[in-house]
């Protein structure tokens, strides 16, 4: 076999999987047939039954039984929470090296979601942001990556049989675009019709405003959604709240956003509310005018307080939206949904590392 390094199976595409196993003399129908086991069925653990030709037998069990190179993601469930009204389900997952990550399902509207993360901490140190606020700590590989999925699917039919997960959100912890090949990598296997079967058009891919991964996002051919966290209507006010603004000011980001919209696609903007910093009407009408010309649809959403910030939820969404529609632009004020489960991406990690009197009640 001419893997080297120890990876895990769900790093490697079909093609590649094709590839190792032409040398053991096994058809592209074997090969698909073991796909297809890695990912329509619901639960990966079939795989060990057997039923596969011998030689293909023989590289799943050592798959199975964690022998060298390849092994399976199967992340551990350190801890789970779910909200009240039980729609929400947010799982803190351990990683083969130990460190954690967040997976969120979400219910609501007859709609399955899985929100999952793409790094252990983030790089971008938003200053509202559990996350941002532990730092960056390593990327995921793909196979960390579609392991949420495979999770959240198996949960989601836990409680409810026979449903799909169809939406999937990357807006748990790190910024995908910062990990850029992995999350590509990860999403081919995710959209195969014959994998898990996502549709691209139903994934959101969400950044702070990581410039050359638009721009590269632009370039891809699968529909996946782009929501870009703004936050600030002027530089300044941006900067205060995003450092990363120092690296990619507005202008240029707005700049990259103009030309992601050649490709004919809407951008989703994500706007935290965060009391007297940027909820004013004012900022509002600034933020008309940095749209202009863009197929946008704004996303307000209340801060979820933490522990490492000081500022407080707005209470003016409504009259910022108003701004926004008047202007013509679709605007959505998001529901403080699973806010009892810490529901920032980052806050449960920090809740568990640090004990809950690290962060505030929401
Ligand atoms: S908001 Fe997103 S990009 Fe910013 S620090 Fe948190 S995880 Fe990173």
């Amino acid at each position: 076999m001419s893997i080297v390094a120890p990876r895990s199976i769900h790093d490697l595409g079909l093609a590649e999987i094709g590839r190792e196993l032409a040398g053991a003399g096994i058809s592209v129908f074997h090969v698909k047939a073991l796909w297809r086991a890695l990912y329509r069925e619901p639960v990966v653990p079939r795989l060990a039954e057997g039923g596969f030709l011998p030689p293909l037998q023989r590289w799943v069990d050592q798959v199975v039984g964690e022998g060298k190179p390849l092994f399976r993601d199967e992340p551990e469930v350190v801890e789970e929470l779910r909200s009240s009204d039980g729609l929400t389900r947010k799982f803190l997952l351990r990683l083969r090296d130990g460190q954690t990550i967040e997976t969120v399902l979400m219910r609501y509207d007859g709609r399955n979601t899985a929100c999952i993360s793409t790094q252990v901490g983030c790089a971008m140190g938003c200053v509202f942001c559990a996350t941002g606020q532990m730092g960056f700590r390593r990327h995921l590989r793909p196979g960390e990556i579609i392991s949420q999925v495979l999770l959240a699917r198996r949960a989601l039919l836990e409680v409810q049989p026979g449903q799909k997960l169809r939406n999937l959100v990357l807006m748990g912890m790190g910024e995908p675009l910062h990990n850029f090949e992995a999350v590509m990598a990860a999403l081919e296997t995710i959209t195969d019709p014959a994998g898990i079967g996502i549709g691209p058009s139903k994934i959101s891919i969400s950044t702070v405003g990581v410039v050359p991964g638009i721009l590269r996002l632009a370039e891809e051919p699968r529909p996946y959604r782009l929501a870009v966290s703004l936050h600030g209507s002027t530089q300044q006010e941006r900067h205060a709240l995003v450092p990363v603004a120092g690296k990619w000011p507005l202008a240029e980001l707005m700049d990259a956003c103009r030309h992601y919209c050649t490709t004919g696609r809407r951008i989703f903007f994500e706007w935290t509310l965060v009391a007297g910093k940027n909820d004013s009407v004012e900022v509002a009408g600034r933020l008309v005018g940095l749209l202009h010309g863009i197929d946008a649809h704004v996303n307000l959403i209340p801060l979820n307080p933490t522990a490492g910030f000081d500022g407080t939820a707005s209470r003016a969404g409504h009259a910022f939206q108003q701004v926004l529609r008047a202007a013509g632009f679709p605007c959505t004020l998001r529901q403080r949904r699973g806010i009892d489960v810490a529901a920032g991406c980052g806050q449960l990690q920090t809740v568990v590392e640090k004990g809950p009197g690290q962060q505030r009640g929401h």
